[in-house]
């Protein structure tokens, strides 16, 4: 086994929202921060081709259930933020209050520093605006969604975001990183992470794997930030018990309509408005997908005739706050069943979209499989992390969508982006200085 023989202050394992605030905020302290990413950090082009490698290839990024529902995750720098549609979701802050973790200040500063905004008018699309009346004109409080979106950047009539944006107008973590970068954080790329190296109750460094090689990496702080299914993986190698069980994903499915006359309602920003039913939830978007991968919601619900169907196709998204039914095997694969509650749930939101999608011309709809959007809750806050996201181990926290306490039903990023930006500081803090000498010499020892 060979060894990195630099001693870091910190380690991060991820480059997503989780993992890319932490370093770039531990850098920006002036710390010296190693990041280890399992994907590449090649620019982004915008293509299928790279949106495919980076997110949809079975088995490998993207898990699939044992009842064969995808669940997307990004491997590459910049993580499933890479594909995200880049909706900031208000995080649910009395839900994390009850765990003790208040990120309301986080949260502020973050809405400062991001392009976080709804979509100008200039950049809606047709179907986007017809869907939002139409929700509106049936009693639901439809609006539009806040975006992490350069809106000086984002082109009309483009289908980029969900590939990968390469106009750079998407917000996306890759940014954090490359800021980190920029500071004199030292990243290393299609690194996997298998385990956190212990030593009696503190965790001192990390054990890789590149190409045939298995490496190691010290530090006093090691923040696990692999993502909702790839942080559970990493503990449970380490000797954690229990994580990576209950787990939730947040699943959706897309309900179609075609409208006649109604033009390039793929070519979009994806959930430009929508509305969250928050006691039942559910949340209905508009979503504009690319044409392939409209083909493969068609293909694999096995609707074939609609295939050759797209530009006046309206696509509505129904997301669900499921039940903590989830399973992480080893192997990545996630055992979950859809519940009769879930079920019921999405049949729901599917009724909702479907008369939204009739009052606004559609004929006939009809709609895709389920799949996964937001693995998440396989380390929660509160059992397997403290409110500080702390482990059992001294030095070793996790930082990532893995952490919410319960299933939330609403994209994640913002309230990722928020606990990241807390635990920084909590880093910070002088008691954390102590204990950094302290693992410095058991480190040195070892
Ligand atoms: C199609 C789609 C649309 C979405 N839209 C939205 C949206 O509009 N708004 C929103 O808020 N959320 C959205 N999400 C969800 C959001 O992107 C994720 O919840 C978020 O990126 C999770 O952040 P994370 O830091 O937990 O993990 P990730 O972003 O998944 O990052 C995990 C990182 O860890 C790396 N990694 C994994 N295992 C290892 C290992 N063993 N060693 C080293 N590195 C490892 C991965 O390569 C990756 O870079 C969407 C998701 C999908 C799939």
């Amino acid at each position: 086994m060979d060894n990195n023989t630099e001693h870091y202050d910190a380690i991060i394992v991820g480059t997503g929202p989780g993992g890319g605030i932490v370093a770039r905020d531990l850098t920006k302290q002036g710390k010296t921060v190693l990041i280890i990413e399992r994907g590449d950090y090649a620019p982004t082009r915008g293509t299928l081709a790279q949106m495919i490698s980076r997110g949809w290839i079975p088995g490998t990024q993207m898990p699939v259930t044992t009842q064969l529902k995808p669940v997307v995750r990004g491997i590459t720098t910049g993580g499933t933020s890479m594909l995200y549609t880049a909706t900031a979701a208000q995080p649910p802050f009395e839900l994390l209050e009850k765990y003790g973790v208040n990120i309301r200040t986080e949260i502020a500063e973050i809405r400062d520093e991001l392009p976080i905004a709804p979509i100008r008018d200039e950049l809606m699309s047709p179907a986007a605006i017809l869907f939002m009346r139409s929700a509106q004109e049936l009693g639901y409080d439809c609006q539009k969604l806040d975006k992490f979106i350069y809106q000086d950047k984002c082109l009309r009539d483009c289908d980029s975001c969900i590939k990968g944006c390469p106009h750079d107008a998407k917000w996306n973590s890759r940014f954090l990183v490359d800021e980190a970068v920029l500071k004199g954080a030292t990243i290393i790329n299609n690194a996997k992470v298998k385990r956190v190296i212990t030593k009696d109750d503190r965790a001192i460094g990390v054990e890789y794997k590149r190409g045939t090689k298995t490496l190691t990496a010290n530090a006093s702080t090691i923040v696990i930030a692999a993502g909702g299914i790839g942080s559970p993986l990493i503990l449970r190698n380490s000797g954690f018990t229990g994580v990576g069980e209950n787990v939730c994903m947040d699943p959706i499915l897309a309900v179609f309509g075609k409208i006649k006359g109604l033009q390039g309602s793929g070519r979009a920003v994806p959930m430009m408005t929508g509305f969250h039913l928050k006691e039942e939830g559910i949340m209905i978007a508009d979503l504009h997908v690319p044409k392939l991968l409209k083909q493969f919601f068609d293909l694999h619900a096995l609707n074939v005739t609609k295939v050759g169907e797209f530009a006046d196709v309206i696509p509505i998204m129904v997301k669900v706050r499921d039940e903590l039914s989830g399973r992480i095997h080893n192997d990545g694969l996630l055992k979950k069943d859809i519940s009769a509650a879930d079920k019921a749930k999405l049949s729901k939101g599917e009724k909702i979209a479907q008369a939204v999608l009739k009052q606004a011309g559609a004929k006939k709809t009809y709609s895709s499989q389920i799949v996964g959007a937001h693995p998440g809750a396989s380390v929660k806050i509160g059992e397997h992390v403290d409110e500080n996201l702390k482990t059992r181990f001294d030095g070793l926290y996790v930082c990532d969508c893995s952490v919410y306490p319960e299933a939330l039903g609403l994209p994640p990023s913002l309230m990722i982006l928020g606990l990241g930006k807390r635990l920084a500081k909590h880093l910070a803090s002088p008691s954390n200085r102590v204990i950094k000498k302290e693992s410095a010499r058991i480190a040195t020892l070892s």
